[in-house]
């Protein structure tokens, strides 16, 4: 990957996938590559949900490369995913859909920037200086309970309606998405991920591996693993990104770094043979 230009800083990343243990099919899409590190979570089943989550990374495609990403055409992006799923779906008469969270490289009013985009139930986080903060909130029947007093925040992951979300890019589902920008920070790191990760590792957990885990690629594998490991219930996607440095015009040799070793964390690696539950 070659540095964007003038990106405002540049950082590294890693990221990693897996169906998980019961899922036959992975519907999560990801895309890390600057100035996007996107997760999309499919819904629908098999040829629709997989379609729908690609779809929705494929709108973002014509901004790789760029040197930032403006909240205005991420929101263009968001409707275009929406025209895409819509035009694709219609006439088959089957349904797909797609949560999006993640972040883009930014800049407001000169200063280095992180846009963050939201619809539905997948999750970004912020780690600065040992302080994990979910910054996205969630669409979801269980937020509106947790916001209206109903339920506790505690009782989320284990309530019946858990994943029923009340915002998606889909034909038929509000697909207004959550866009606003945060100041970059050096030291900051971000995950985005689908709830296949928090439906299985609590924010704890979370925390725990990615201030254990300095590597991003090696945290988004460990994040992937762990919840494989716990039940693995889900699509787990988990994209990491590191802010490494603030550039200043002449910084231009200071590369965007991917840390893969392998992109999707492979469930026969012998390291994980004892921890990956059984099929039911
Ligand atoms: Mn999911």
């Amino acid at each position: 990957m070659t540095n964007p230009a003038r990106s405002p800083f540049t950082g590294r990343w890693g990221a990693a996938t897996d169906k998980g243990a019961v899922r036959r099919h992975n519907e999560d899409s990801l895309l890390a590559s600057p100035p996007l590190f996107l997760v999309a979570d499919g819904m629908g089943g098999h040829d629709a949900g997989d379609i729908a989550s690609a779809m929705v990374v494929a709108s973002f495609a014509q901004f790789v490369e760029h040197a930032t990403v403006t909240e205005d055409e991420v929101r263009q992006a968001v409707a275009h995913a929406r025209q895409s799923i819509t035009e694709y779906f219609e006439p088959s008469g089957l349904s797909g859909g797609s949560t999006l969270t993640g972040i883009g490289v930014s800049s407001v009013d000169g200063e280095a920037a992180v846009v963050v985009v939201n619809i539905g139930d997948s999750r970004t986080y912020r780690l600065s200086e040992g302080v994990l903060e979910q910054l996205s909130k969630d669409h979801s029947t269980v937020q509106e309970l947790i916001d209206s007093g109903a339920i506790e925040a505690s009782e989320a992951r284990t309530h019946p309606q858990r994943n029923v979300i009340t915002r998606a890019i889909s034909p038929t589902a509000d697909s207004e998405p959550d866009v606003w920008s945060v100041p970059a920070r050096v030291g900051d790191r971000y995950l985005a991920c689908s709830d296949g990760l928090t439906g299985e590792l609590t924010d704890a957990e979370i925390r725990e591996v990615l201030l254990a885990q300095s590597d991003p690629q090696a945290a988004a594998a460990d994040l992937v693993a762990r919840a494989l490991a716990a039940r693995g219930r889900d699509n787990i996607t988990a994209v990491v990104v590191d802010v490494v440095h603030l550039t200043r015009g002449d910084d231009a040799d200071v590369l965007w770094q991917r840390l893969d070793a392998s992109v999707v964390a492979d469930p026969s690696d012998a390291s994980l043979e004892d921890t990956i539950p059984t099929r039911p």
